[in-house]
């Protein structure tokens, strides 16, 4: 189906510019199809390395001064509070498949922000079962539309070859573990390469895809999602290395 037709269909099921995206109440919302109640904290307060918000000044967040990176930098639009796990949440189980066009009118403001140069875009992949399962990779439609809002591609770059648990079980190092090998690049990435997904919180599944992206020729890898979970301040706790637990 011709893009504009389908975008005429969707508006037709699915007017955001009659009804707030949020709480549905039937006033004209502002650009990215909320109300004036339901506004989403913008994230402006963040690690100049992993997007994440953070408190503080300082560049870099706490994490991010102690751990290794593939990511060369990413940035994310808003702070995951209750409105933004609300939309993420309607997108990912609720089939609200059209949160993906308002979603990715927050990230592309995020890109314009950045000096970032880059050949195409791809997403966080689902594995097969997971896919079939609900229907669509919502990382995937907040990628595609942000292709269609540029001039550059979005590329299935990736496939994910493990089942893994749910990550926001998890603590952060085994966030780390369970990504691990869970992705293999399908074909040859370009040089330059931004990854969607719609949440980061501690940046294990991104900074994994970076990894398998840079080992099949990728240069430069950034990351963009929609919300961040806020980075925890500065410590001076040792931190778990991760050889510890392949023991
Ligand atoms: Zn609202
Ligand atoms: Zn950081």
């Amino acid at each position: 189906m011709r893009r504009d037709i389908k975008n005429e269909i969707l508006q037709t099921l699915y007017p955001d510019d009659i009804k707030c995206m949020v709480c549905g109440d039937e006033i004209r919302p502002n650009r990215y199809g909320l109300c004036n109640k339901c506004t989403l904290d913008l994230n402006d307060n963040y690690c100049v390395r992993c997007g994440r918000h953070k408190v503080g000044i300082g560049d870099y967040c706490g994490e991010c001064s102690k751990s290794v990176m593939y990511i060369d930098e990413a940035r994310s639009s808003v702070v995951y509070d209750d409105t933004a796990k609300n939309i993420v949440r309607r997108l990912k189980f609720g089939e609200a498949l059209y949160l993906a066009r308002p979603i990715s009118e927050y990230l592309l403001d995020t890109l314009i922000a950045t000096d970032w140069e880059f050949d195409c875009f791809t997403f966080v992949p689902m594995h097969k079962k997971a896919k079939r399962k609900r229907g669509y990779n919502q990382a995937e439609l907040i990628a595609e539309n942000l292709a269609e809002r540029t001039t550059t591609p979005c590329l299935p770059l990736l496939e994910k070859i493990k089942e893994t648990s749910n990550q926001a079980r998890l603590t952060r190092d085994g966030r780390l573990i369970n990504v691990m090998g869970a992705f293999e690049h399908k074909v040859r990435p370009p040089f330059h390469v931004v990854i969607v997904d719609d949440v980061m919180t501690t940046g294990a599944t991104l900074n994994e895809c970076a990894k398998v992206l840079k080992k099949a020729g990728a240069t430069v890898v950034y990351g963009l999602t929609f919300a961040s979970v806020p980075t925890r301040p500065f410590t001076d706790k040792p931190t778990v290395n991760i050889r510890d637990f392949k023991k």
